[in-house]
């Protein structure tokens, strides 16, 4: 670590005591932000990136509700408004007992450089709440969610801040959020993205993160003189992001060998196909079952409390949640000749991972990026809802592509280094950041 990082990372530290994921974040953007502000000296005098790592408002809540005992329970409700440099907050709402401000930070932070890498006019924010909706009744869910949105109401709305879902939070919680929202303002607007397709939904968005991912893949493996067709693919998570990457990867002729869940991961050594993919929705989505009940059904491998990093694939797509690949499991991937890591979850990989990449010259594709479709078709989902308007699904996907590739472009553009690697973190990093510290100079000391 040189001295500017150091000294920068110290402030950061005491300011942020006890918060690791969200100095995790931080460390990794400032290491390829230092050198590039110290050559850049406006940014540095401006202090923008001390600007950009304090959000700009913490709002942490009480969330009361009765449960269907008729007993009281208490969660703790949360949402950061990082920074609204390049336009109103957005960002997921995570449901989930590991959920703490730590945790909603490190996302918001990330979210901030994902917004700007789309090219869109967002901001980056991100919230949520320690409630678990696992083995909750859809009546308990609706009545946290009632009470969640009743206090966050008067920090959110669709030119302010437009939370969407993310880990718990689906289409369910997005209606039930939405109908509070709805009849607390008596205001019918874009304030949640992720809606159900009656009442506002982007055609694509459930399938942007997953299908991004993949259309984001592509394009590395363009520049490495491949194709996806006939690649072994391993894949962690079965929920939203992890089953649509799955699909896409399907479609376009990639093995997809391994699935998870918290509690184990299958391995089906031939690929899943499309009938046992629909399968595992059914069972997520619909029966909220768990991934073991996939493999007793169709009598495949399955590993309980395992991850599926030592499984030989060509390429890795961890979907499920952050630092679920450390620097042992990178290895034994970089072992079993994976070129390919891109991760659909945000910052699942470990620094350790991360560096083991980089020195293997494995084409490593971080979240901020690889992962940009689903936020990227929220951020049309607001234009639709805006305009009162909707495009077909082809013509969404066809911008989630453009966009995808124009991500892949900047990261190409900053973070090639003399040798021809590409650095896409390095290149995410600041490419996401020239567009918000633009902003932010232009916009004065706020
Ligand atoms: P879902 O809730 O739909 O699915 C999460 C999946 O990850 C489930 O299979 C879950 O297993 C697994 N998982 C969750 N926590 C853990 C854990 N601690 N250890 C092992 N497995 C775990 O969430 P999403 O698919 O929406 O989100 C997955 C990741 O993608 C998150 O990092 C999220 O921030 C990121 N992301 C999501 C976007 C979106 O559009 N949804 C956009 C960009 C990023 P189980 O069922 O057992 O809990």
């Amino acid at each position: 670590m040189n001295d500017l990082l150091r000294q920068f990372m110290e402030k950061v530290s005491r300011r942020n005591n006890g918060e690791p994921e969200f100095l995790q974040a931080v460390t990794e953007v400032a290491e390829s932000l230092i050198p590039f502000i110290s050559e850049h000296p406006i940014y540095r005098d401006n202090k923008v990136l001390e600007r950009v790592v304090e959000p700009e408002r913490v709002i942490m809540f009480r969330v009361p509700w009765i449960n269907d005992k008729g007993e009281v329970e208490v969660n703790r409700g949360f949402r950061i408004q990082m920074n609204s440099a390049i336009g109103p907050y957005k960002g997921g709402l995570r449901f989930h007992p590991s959920v703490n401000l730590s945790v909603l930070k490190f996302l918001a932070f990330e979210q901030v450089f994902k917004n700007s890498l789309t090219g869109l006019p967002m901001g980056g924010g991100k919230g949520g709440s320690d409630f678990d909706p696992k083995g909750r009744s859809d009546n308990e869910v609706m009545k946290f969610c009632q009470s969640f949105m009743t206090e966050l109401y008067r920090h959110v709305g669709a030119d302010i801040d437009i939370p969407a879902g993310d880990i718990g939070v689906g289409k369910r919680e997005i209606g039930y959020l939405f109908g509070q929202y709805k009849r607390i303002k008596g205001e019918f607007s874009g304030v949640l993205t992720g809606k159900g397709f009656e009442w506002g939904c982007s055609l694509i968005r459930p399938e942007a993160t997953g299908y991004g991912l993949v259309y984001f893949v592509e394009e590395i493996l363009k520049i490495r003189g491949e194709t996806i067709q006939g690649k072994r693919v391993t894949i962690s998570g079965s929920g939203n992001v992890a089953q649509y990457a799955a699909e896409k990867c399907i479609a376009k002729g990639a093995k997809v060998v391994t699935m998870s869940d918290s509690d184990g991961f299958i391995y089906e050594p031939d690929g899943l196909d499309l009938e046992r993919l629909q399968f595992l929705k059914e069972l997520k989505e619909v029966r909220r079952g768990r991934i073991s009940e996939y493999a007793a059904h169709f009598k495949c491998d399955y590993f309980k409390g395992e991850r599926p990093w030592r499984i030989k694939c060509d390429i890795a797509l961890p979907n499920a949640t952050q630092n679920e690949v450390d620097g042992k499991d990178a290895k034994s991937l970089i072992e079993n000749g994976c070129f390919c890591v891109a991760e659909g979850a945000n910052m699942p990989c470990t620094p350790e991972a991360v560096a083991a990449f980089n020195k293997a010259q494995v084409s490593y594709a971080p979240g901020k990026a690889a992962n940009a479709g689903g936020v990227a078709v929220s951020g049309l989902e607001m234009s639709q809802n805006s305009v009162r308007f909707s495009w077909s699904r082809d013509e969404v996907d066809n911008k989630l592509r453009d966009i995808m590739k124009q991500i892949h472009r900047i990261c190409v553009k900053y973070g090639k280094e003399e040798d021809g690697h590409i650095n896409y973190e390095k290149g995410a990093n600041i490419g996401g950041f020239v567009k918000i510290a633009e902003a932010m100079l232009a916009q004065g000391v706020v």
